[in-house]
């Protein structure tokens, strides 16, 4: 399928480099399983499941099919007062899927939009409690929540802040666990549990009792893998408990299968008070995203307010919009039936080794990685992150696709991947990274 090369000029993309993107437009004209395709055909092997989007693998038929007899029969209906079948029985897959206590779900148009909702449910919960003091929020560095104010406000990924200049007031970061001595170590390193004390520390110097939710990514994502030493969100929870904070697991990546289990709370044992998901909700096929809580959350809010009264009064005119609905319930279906968090367990260690065989390479500065995701970080060439915008680049003409920040490229592979195709993604990035080598 061609593109009309006049066209290019009125959309300006999301996070793209956009004068530069239409010089040599990376276009995708077709997706199905592990593959895509470019307008010039061109077969490209899917290394980051889109944006971590599609563990069911593209073009899934069912789920398709499902938003199109959806969209004959109730194309839409607005929740305002007002309801459709599709969004309750969606709510309840994805309560089965999360611990025994978590029994409300909240839905939103993407992970963005989660973590708006997730700041206005902690500042309602804290007032309806009789705690409004506890306006603060805590965040750490290098994490990444999303774009709307709230979440570039806790947006620890400086670039995400620095355009723009005024964000939400009471925030405070705490540092992110990745240390010198954790350079390729596989799965969870064994030091760094201790920088979890951070929040010790601002509970002691601004008062425990002003602070109100600390926003964790179980496994930092957007800024390239980090995972959490042993013992660390263990210790967070203890700290939060200890001061009455709400702990909030951003699983918007993690959520779905992507650490071998349903969420990362059952990987790491750990249980937050609110989950924030997107992304492979819905494998990626139509905008979704939701926020989960505890029953304690939600009947302390809904509890507040006088019998018929708007509980919460928060809500977007496309929340648990019906074809989103319809693509969720077709992707629980698939995910349950296929057994696909099985199968990334399954994976997991094969998956892994495949990537540790990069660690030998003279440009690779790191690898971190659990469950179906890994980082790997290659030395910068002096201008951070124009090497990895370079690779990218490169990898896309080899026939990868790979997401990266800055110097950091980002490998999540869908969970239908057999292995012959994760030899395919690290034998494309080796070649890559021998170009960028040669080109040195
Ligand atoms: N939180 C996390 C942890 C994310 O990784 C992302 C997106 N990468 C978001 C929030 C924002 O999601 P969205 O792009 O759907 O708004």
């Amino acid at each position: 399928m061609a593109y009309d090369a006049n066209s290019l000029e009125s959309h300006w993309m999301p996070f793209s480099a956009n004068r530069d993107f239409k010089k040599n437009p990376r276009m995708v004209v077709k997706s199905d399983g592990m593959y895509m395709w470019d307008y010039k055909g061109g077969q490209i092997i899917d290394g980051s499941s889109a944006l971590f989007c599609t563990p069911a693998g593209h073009g899934r038929r069912e789920i398709a099919e499902a938003v199109y007899k959806q969209m004959l029969e109730n194309d839409y209906t607005p929740h305002f007062q007002l309801g459709h079948p599709g969004s309750f029985d969606l709510a309840e897959r994805v309560c089965r899927l999360l611990p025994d206590d978590f029994n409300h779900v909240f839905f939103t148009n993407s992970g963005s939009e989660s973590i708006e909702t997730a700041i206005k449910v902690i500042l309602a919960y804290q007032r309806a409690r009789g705690e409004a003091q506890r306006n603060r929020l805590i965040s750490r560095e290098r994490a990444y929540h999303g774009v709307n104010m709230g979440g570039v406000s806790l947006a620890g990924m400086v670039r995400n802040r620095e355009t723009f200049g005024l964000t939400l007031p009471n925030i405070s970061l705490i540092r992110h666990t990745w240390q010198e001595d954790q350079r390729f170590s596989k799965g969870q390193p064994k030091t760094g549990a201790e920088l979890a004390m951070d929040l010790e520390r601002i509970a002691e110097n601004l008062g425990g009792s002003t602070l109100a939710a600390v926003f964790i990514e179980p496994v930092a994502g957007s800024t390239g893998t980090l995972v959490p030493p042993v013992g660390y969100l263990e210790k967070v929870r203890e700290i939060c408990d200890k001061h009455g904070l709400i702990l909030v697991f951003d699983e918007v990546i993690t959520g779905f299968g992507r650490m071998g289990t349903p969420f990362a709370t059952q990987k790491f044992n750990v249980k937050p008070d609110i989950i924030t998901m997107a992304k492979a909700l819905t494998n990626g096929a139509i905008p979704m995203g939701g926020v989960a809580v505890t029953d304690e959350i939600y009947d302390t809010i809904t509890n507040s307010a006088p019998d018929n009264a708007i509980e919460f009064f928060h809500g977007y005119t496309y929340s648990a919009h019906p074809a989103a609905c319809a693509a969720g319930i077709a992707t629980q279906k698939i995910y349950q039936d296929e057994g696909l968090f099985e199968n990334a367990a399954a994976l997991e260690d094969y998956f892994l080794d495949a990537m540790w065989t990069l660690q030998d390479h003279p440009l690779v500065a790191d690898i971190r990685g659990i469950g179906m995701m890994a980082g790997i970080e290659v030395h910068s060439d002096g201008a951070p992150g124009r090497r990895g915008g370079n690779m990218q680049k490169a990898m896309f003409w080899n026939g990868l696709h790979i997401k990266w920040t800055g110097d950091n490229a980002i490998v999540a592979p869908a969970f239908v991947a057999e292995r012959h195709h994760i030899d395919e993604i690290v034998d494309k990035f080796r070649k890559t990274l021998d170009q960028a080598l040669e080109e040195k």
